[in-house]
């Protein structure tokens, strides 16, 4: 997974800066004025402004017309999932979107995506439409409700060399995984598709479906289900990427397609544990993944990024060919890529966790869900994995065993809760202890850090109580952050730097 991924997953908890209200508001603003000033033209896309009460705040949004249909029919509508009316009940509402595919592949194995109607025009346009659309779902509109959420990662590798097409899915997957309350994080890019979206309870058939019928592009998508229920994101984003998992290797150097043995958790969980000498088992996930939960056995790498661990691989395998190798990661797609590195090297026998440690997480709770229905003790399941599954949403891992690995980076007991320092612009990702926690408000444990953060919840008590959305600021305006992607993943590391710092 790319390294400016992580860092932006792991603000993934963060609340809105004030800012991004006030822009929003100049921006609803001067987009009233330019469309009073033109008149438009038929069959180009329109400005409306239209307002709704929530039962904390009055907010304004503009939505263009030809998708105020299917918008409306997510904010407003009757069966809307967003009604404000507490009496009104979710009904299942008639799919909004057109019976056609959005996508088709053609005989000669190329993609072909459909030109969202009303938009014929040029990328450029389309390029403004989505930003425009992004900003409306990140900034304006509010949170779908908490309700019943499960959370899915998927992902499928396939050409499309066309950036076009790349807009033309985002443009899709924005207005209609909206009107389907899905939030979340969806990477499109020219070598195919990534997601980890939360999507409401009742209505993960229909969301299952959607991908069946529209996009016969990404028929290899397995939904790979988290292992606690509830919905992990907070937004829906849909961006396009150069790369889906960053390694910096040339796709022309090896055939992506050529690619490992998928074991399924159950068949990696027997081959495993009746091996009696430990096989070649790699762990293909970064230092603060892997500190917190793995398979025992594993060789980790200490490294903080994908391209690193990749070069790690290479080595650890170097004159192995003919061994077994044996890799897993968070989900799966980052052993599917390396893994058809390794298969296009000449290593004959790679084999990878289907699902990653997210699928082997469920297969254990399901075993030990059947253990207990038959009357037995569920600690009669024996793991071969070990503490916590890091992700990559605001929970930052779930457990999949009690054993604690790890230990706070501040006192040093055992712990292994990552949090972000709560000062934004230090922002480290840091395990600490509810101790640490509550001593230190959430921060670091830097005095730089718990100043900013106790001089700003000064000024937070101080906001008038009809400015809700000014709340939750936790960095001062225009602060960058202290520390590039790879320092701010190894707190020890800064800690020690910063007392070296002040003992000059
Ligand atoms: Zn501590
Ligand atoms: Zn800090």
């Amino acid at each position: 997974m790319l390294a400016a991924t992580h860092s932006r997953a792991l603000m993934a908890s963060s609340s809105i800066p004030a800012r991004h209200f006030i822009t929003s508001l100049r921006t609803r603003f001067s987009t009233l004025a330019s469309s009073l000033s033109h008149s438009p033209a038929p069959r180009q896309y329109t400005f409306t402004l239209f307002s709704r009460t929530t039962n904390c705040n009055s907010l304004l949004y503009s939505t263009p017309s030809p998708f105020r249909a299917l918008h409306s029919a997510s904010t407003n509508g009757p069966g809307s999932t967003l009604s404000t009316d507490p009496s009104s009940k979710h009904l299942h509402t008639p799919s909004p979107f057109p019976t056609s595919p959005h996508s088709q592949v053609l005989a000669d194995g190329s993609v072909q995506v459909q030109t969202p109607p009303g938009l014929e025009g040029s990328a450029e346009q389309l390029f403004k439409v989505n930003a425009r659309l992004m900003r409306d779902h990140i900034q304006r509109t509010p949170h779908p409700p908490s309700k019943d959420y499960v959370t899915l990662s998927y992902y499928q590798f396939r050409p499309i060399p066309q950036k076009e097409d790349l807009l033309k899915i985002q443009y899709f997957f924005l207005t209609d995984l909206r009107a389907m309350d899905v939030v979340g994080r969806i990477y499109v890019s020219a070598e195919g598709i990534n997601a980890q979206i939360s999507c409401p309870k009742d209505r993960v058939e229909d969301f299952k479906a959607y991908y069946a019928t529209h996009w016969p592009i990404f028929d290899k998508i397995r939904f790979n289900p988290a292992m606690s229920e509830g919905k992990a994101f907070k937004k829906l984003h849909v961006r396009i990427k150069g790369q889906l998992v960053a390694d910096g290797i040339d796709n022309s150097t090896f055939d992506i397609y050529n690619e490992p043995t998928y074991l399924t958790p159950e068949e990696w969980h027997n081959e495993l544990s009746s091996q009696k000498t430990p096989p070649i088992l790699i762990d293909m996930r970064n230092h603060y993944e892997s500190s917190i939960g793995h398979f025992e056995n594993a060789i980790r790498p200490d490294v903080t990024t994908f391209k690193e661990n990749v070069d790690a691989m290479l080595d650890i395998c170097k004159g192995k060919e003919d061994q077994e190798i044996y890799m897993y990661c968070t989900g799966g797609i980052r052993c599917t890529r390396s893994g058809a590195l390794l298969k296009s090297n000449g290593f004959k026998s790679v084999k990878m966790l289907r699902g990653g440690v997210t699928a082997y997480g469920r297969y254990i709770q399901d075993q030990r869900q059947q253990q207990v229905a038959e009357g037995r003790d569920e600690e009669e399941v024996k793991s071969i994995y070990k503490g916590k599954n890091f992700t990559f949403d605001k929970r930052l891992g779930e457990p999949i065993t009690d054993e604690v690995l790890a230990t706070c980076h501040i006192c040093g007991t055992a712990c292994d809760t990552y949090s972000n320092c709560s000062n934004m612009a230090c922002n480290l990702l840091m395990i600490s202890c509810p101790a640490c926690q509550q001593k230190h408000q959430g921060t670091c444990g830097s005095g730089s850090c718990v100043e900013m953060v106790q001089e700003l919840n000064e000024k937070q008590k101080k906001i008038d109580k009809n400015h809700p959305g000014l709340r939750g600021m936790k960095a001062r305006l225009g602060v960058q952050p202290f520390h590039e992607h790879r320092l701010r993943v190894r707190p020890l590391k800064v800690m020690e730097n910063r007392r070296n710092k002040a003992r000059l």
